[in-house]
């Protein structure tokens, strides 16, 4: 700690010094993810960045209490409340019961955040498991006066709660043309929504419960109020999503908490600009999105895809390309070679250069120091990490620096960047895998790219990753355990 963070915040719209409302440590929420279906790249652009913010706060020596949840009912196709419910759809589409379905890809999803070495939530919370928690606070918000029973529903009304558009700069007098063609008739004003539906709007939906309004299921808004309240208290930090977040879900979830509390909820609203395809945004609902297994079977590593997110700025939309993917396969593949040039080196020379990492003690001047400065402001400066990058890759070119001092420079930045650094090492490649490179070679030679695809295939299983450049075909091994 003591180094001075700045984040911008959503709400206000401007960069400011983080305090957090204990000394030292830091409530952080994480909207997570709707569990029917594999998550989108797009959507691991999001925790990816979620998780640098996280680990920038804990190299800065905060304790971070870190809470996500997991949406497993209530989120229709629409945020606003309108279309079928997301889990009836991919239950039906799969033949699975909806319970069935929300566990398979919660296990999905969370398998994905360890292949890209996301730190795991201090607390998951299903939605499914904090209903009781739900019931009390739309129960509050009835008592309070901000909600209301109509056809059988409950809902927020916005117009009881002045400040509803402070987040987004939404009036509540200006309808968005065309965005609510599909107004719920039972709703005051268009932008409320619900805390509780009862079974009248789906008859088929298998998950529900008995509550004092009936028997039925949540809104998808108000699980995350219960869930961050419960874990965090009443007050929060940092609350993280996707820039899509801001004008519905966000703006719905601060609206029912000040309303509910009485009080300021949230400090910092931190949101992750989109991961976009060539032809436009990449989401789930259009069906044809990317997933990092998709990623896995044409020869990129999860690192891979890491490395490729932490070269645009968190509040930078990031387009994703095959090109740009594979050109920072290749930095990330130079980079390990140079770490393990350093170690072989290292390992060489003097015994006292062995330890792990560079503590803040090491080194009290020289260019080792500033290029820990360098790395370090650029963190702290609203978590700047392509900046960051830019350091690292000034140092591992500098000269004036040991090797022993470049490695463990690394190993420290990478607290923060998160590729992994600790692991890589020289890798001998077996025998086997060996031939299969040039049996590859030599169906090339002969024109067989049938031959070729396959073994190249067959090496990526095994971890070996190809690549034919203008100077020859070139590999990287990671052994697959
Ligand atoms: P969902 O599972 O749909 O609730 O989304 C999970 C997270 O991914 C949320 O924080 C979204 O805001 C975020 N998200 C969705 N699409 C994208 C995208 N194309 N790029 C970056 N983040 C996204
Ligand atoms: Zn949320």
């Amino acid at each position: 700690m003591g180094r001075r963070i700045t984040l911008f915040n959503t709400l206000g719209r401007t960069e400011m010094p983080f305090e957090p409302l204990e000394p030292g440590k830091v409530g952080l929420y994480t909207c997570g993810p709707t569990v029917y279906d594999y998550a989108h790249i797009g959507n691991l652009r999001a925790y990816i960045a979620e998780d640098l913010l996280r680990r920038m706060l804990l190299y800065f020596g905060y304790e971070v209490n870190h809470v996500m949840n997991v949406t497993d009912v209530g989120h229709l196709t629409s945020d606003a409340d309108t279309g079928e419910d997301k889990m009836t759809v991919g239950a039906r589409r799969e033949g699975k019961s909806v319970w069935e379905l929300a566990r398979f890809y919660e296990d999905a999803f969370f398998e994905d955040c360890r292949s890209l070495n996301i730190l795991e939530p201090t607390t998951v919370a299903r939605a499914t498991e904090h209903i009781p928690e739900m019931i009390e606070l739309i129960q509050r918000l009835i008592d309070r006066g901000y909600a209301y029973h109509a056809g059988g529903n409950v809902y927020f009304s916005v117009d009881n709660f002045p400040d509803y558009g402070k987040m987004a700069g939404l009036r509540l007098d200006e309808q968005q043309a065309g965005a609510r063609v599909d107004v719920d008739p039972n709703k005051r004003n268009p932008h409320d929504f619900v805390l509780w539906f009862t079974e009248s709007k789906f008859p088929d939906q298998e998950m529900k419960w008995d509550s004092p309004f009936g028997i039925g299921f949540p809104g998808w808004h108000i699980e995350c109020t219960a869930i961050a309240s419960k874990y965090l208290g009443e007050r929060v930090d940092i609350h993280c999503g996707g820039i899509d977040h801001i004008p519905v879900h966000h703006t719905n979830e601060l609206a029912q908490s000040e309303a509910a509390f009485g009080h300021k909820w949230v400090n910092y609203w931190f949101h992750v600009e989109f991961l976009i395809a060539k032809d436009g945004k990449m989401s789930k609902s259009s069906g044809g999105f990317l997933t990092l297994s998709e990623l896995e079977k044409q020869g990129f590593t999860p690192a891979d895809y890491r490395y490729f997110c932490l070269q645009a700025h968190y509040r930078s939309p990031l387009q994703f390309t095959w090109e740009a993917l594979s050109a920072a396969q290749s930095a990330l593949s130079n980079l390990k070679s140079l770490y393990t040039g350093w170690l072989q080196e290292d390992a060489a020379g003097s015994a006292g250069d062995s330890s792990d990492s560079l503590g803040d003690s090491d080194f009290a001047e020289g260019p080792a120091r500033s290029y820990l400065e360098e790395f370090d402001t650029a963190i702290a400066s609203d978590l700047n990490v392509p900046r960051a990058l830019g350091t690292v890759w000034k140092m591992a070119r500098d000269q004036a620096l040991s090797s022993g001092e470049k490695r463990r420079l690394l190993l420290r930045f990478d607290k923060v960047l998160g590729l992994g650094v600790a692991d890589w090492a020289p890798q001998e490649l077996p025998e086997d895998l060996r031939k299969l490179i040039e049996e590859r070679e030599e169906a090339r030679k002969r024109r067989d790219f049938a031959t070729a695809d396959a073994l190249r295939d067959r090496l990526a299983e095994a971890g070996v990753v190809i690549k034919d450049t203008p100077e020859g075909t070139k590999w990287s091994y990671t052994p697959r355990t």
